[in-house]
């Protein structure tokens, strides 16, 4: 396993967002950081790929200091999906392992109706989401027999933001994700470089 790759990602990642850049920049320019990150698997620290056998997990890597961005490994177990939700914020997923669908929305008369085909998503591939590009999704694990993992980078510390999830009626439900390795907030401290 290579921390190196990480570190230097995050490294790159932050000298981007000190610039500061507009959101188009992040996207643009941070998806292509992204992109080459994901292009390899050797480097998730093995505690951040850990599936839950009755929930996603989402496990953050790495959480700037001055809470302009997080960077968290999403989890998929065999079958499991999210509900439709929103994040506020600008975020750019990454494929790393196994392959997720996901399912833009828009609203429509006060209920989310879908918004284009689904996305598949393979080892490599970008999406981005956000209030000016789109920022409501449904995703799932391709698979329902292994787990798939992407890593995602928000423009928060996305564990703390108030957001929602969505019922097809329309129906708005608060939620504040968290993390799943919230008593240890920073994989980047535990292992060695
Ligand atoms: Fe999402």
């Amino acid at each position: 396993m290579s921390t190196a790759r990480l570190r230097a990602f995050v490294a790159d990642f932050t000298a981007l967002i000190d610039q500061p850049p507009d959101e188009p920049r992040v996207v643009s320019e941070g998806s292509k950081l992204l992109a080459a990150l994901v292009a390899q698997d050797d480097w998730l620290p093995q505690t951040a790929a850990i599936p839950h056998p009755e929930h996603y997990s989402q496990y953050l890597l790495h959480l700037d200091p001055a809470g302009r961005f997080s960077m968290v490994s999403f989890v998929w177990g065999p079958g499991q999906f999210t509900p439709i939700h929103d994040h506020t914020v600008w975020g750019l997923i990454g494929m790393l392992r196994g392959s997720e669908i996901s399912q833009r929305f828009r609203f429509e008369d006060g209920r989310p109706v879908a918004d284009g085909a689904p996305q598949t998503l393979v080892p490599g591939d970008i999406e981005a989401v956000s209030p000016a590009v789109g920022d409501l999704h449904r995703v799932s694990n391709v698979f329902s027999d292994r787990a798939s993992i992407s890593v995602h980078l928000y423009g928060a510390d996305i564990g703390a933001v108030s957001r929602h999830t969505y019922s097809l009626d329309g129906t708005a439900f608060p939620f504040i994700s968290g993390y799943s390795n919230a008593g240890r907030p920073n994989l980047l401290a535990d292992v060695p470089a």
